[in-house]
């Protein structure tokens, strides 16, 4: 007998708009390596890269799965034929397959999968990275996917969630789901702080289930497994699927807003936060949305608050002199507009005082004066008490020295909910054991 092998294998960019999903390939291929008695070493890994990238597919995720096996030419093959039927190529996804046989991941996995997390790369580098650390690789289309399928390799997790995917049988692709309201918000209600964003309390709305024709039917994300499949005992479907696995992920870490931005690294798509001074008051445009500046040492950058993110109040509030951290992605300039920062959050760290120019009170009346005409200086109508010039007053300010989020319906899959906030987890030790995969044989 062969000695087992630690193969790490990554894939991304399976899925279009139209159909089929990078996880739904990963169930199948799991489903494939069991079959195998590959042994699993952890979860496996789905990974969301910078959200900030115009053409990326939906949520920009990627997978990854490390195994030990006897036999990896043959799982190899046999993998390379699962992307081929799984993927969406017809509709425009560019598949990317990565095999790396390895037992620990170099530093240099770890800094590509930091850039594609917080920049752009081009497939040109991944095909670099590729042939220089002896990974094999395989693509159609352009090869986009590589990126990803590196990258997910080499995800250096902090903090990790976990998200439970459940699958339909391929007869109900495409047909509703019947997935009751009341059972998601039980669900919520009982399993709540160990799973987050399931359902909006405001809009009234399921945040689990996709719409689409893809193969999830819900995916509940949260803290451990066993508050995963808790939530799967509480929410209620006449449905017959196929089956569930639990992934490891940074949904709901915010990373790609942990890099700390600079005017010099501040190029378009990028991800990141940055400290400043408001330098500009808030200009409420058409629509709703809010657009200021800030200044940093010596440079001036502007920033957006979009409508939806309902953060408006925040943003309308600020006034010059207030320190804020922001976090967000960089939009390219155009002729219309500079370069700007689309907010996805502001930390108000120091609230500047709001002195007001205002015409003097009477003492005697305690009411305000009026003014006597151009540099005639102000009286009192009761008692003509006379003051020559306006007085300052300090207006109470109407925001916090706090972080501001923007509302559940605007977040994207890496913001940190905030529940989350200050919270790091340890918790989810891969055991094989538990039952983080399973196929419904029904
Ligand atoms: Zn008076």
């Amino acid at each position: 007998m062969t000695d087992a092998q630690v193969l790490n294998i990554g894939f991304d960019d399976t899925d279009s708009p139209k159909g089929m999903c990078t996880t739904f390939l990963a169930y199948k291929i799991v489903d494939f390596l069991k079959k195998q008695n590959a042994q699993f070493l952890d979860f496996p890994k789905l990974i969301r890269f910078n959200p900030n990238i115009p053409w990326k597919t939906r949520g920009n995720g990627a997978v990854s799965l490390q195994i030990k096996t006897t036999t990896p030419s043959k799982i190899k093959n046999q993998i390379k034929h699962l992307v081929e039927k799984y993927s969406d190529v017809k509709n425009g996804a560019n598949p990317g397959l990565v095999f790396y046989e390895s037992e620990t991941i170099p530093e240099q996995f770890t800094e590509f999968s930091k850039l594609a997390l917080w920049q752009l790369i081009n497939r040109k580098q991944a095909k670099i990275f590729a042939a220089k650390n002896n990974l094999e690789i395989f693509y159609q289309g352009n090869g986009q996917g590589l990126i990803g399928a590196i990258g997910a390799i080499g995800y250096d997790f902090r903090d990790h969630t976990l998200e439970l995917l459940s699958y339909r049988k391929n007869s109900k692709f495409g047909t509703k789901r019947q997935l009751p309201i009341q059972s998601v918000k039980t669900m919520q209600e009982k399993t709540f702080p160990h799973t987050f964003n399931s359902f909006d309390n405001k809009k009234n709305k399921i945040l689990i289930a996709p719409h689409g024709p893809d193969p999830v039917f819900y995916g509940v994300r949260g803290e451990n497994v066993n508050s995963l499949l808790q939530a799967t005992k509480i929410l209620k479907t006449d449905e017959k699927l196929a089956g569930y696995m639990i992934f490891k992920s940074n949904q709901g870490t915010g990373d790609h807003l942990k890099n700390e931005l600079t005017i010099k690294t501040m190029k378009p798509y990028a991800s990141g936060k940055i400290t400043g001074i408001v330098s500009r008051a808030p200009k409420i445009v058409k629509g709703g949305h809010v657009f200021f500046s800030i200044k940093v040492d010596e440079d001036e950058i502007w920033c957006a608050v979009y409508k939806p993110t309902k953060m408006f109040f925040v943003a309308k509030s600020l006034i010059q002199g207030d320190k804020v951290c922001v976090g967000g992605g960089i939009r390219k300039s155009s002729k219309n507009h500079p370069r700007i920062m689309n907010l996805e959050f502001i930390n108000v760290i120091y609230l500047e005082k709001n002195l007001v120019k205002s015409n003097p009170t009477c003492n005697n009346c305690n009411k305000k004066m009026k003014s006597k005409g151009k540099n005639q200086g102000y009286q009192c109508i009761k008692c003509n008490k006379k003051s020559p010039n306006k007085v300052l007053i300090e207006n109470p300010r109407t925001i916090k020295k706090q972080l501001y989020l923007p509302a559940v319906s605007a977040h994207r899959h890496l913001s940190r909910p905030l529940q989350r906030i200050g919270r790091v987890n340890i918790e989810s030790k891969f055991d094989e054991s538990v039952s983080w995969f399973h196929a419904y044989r029904n």
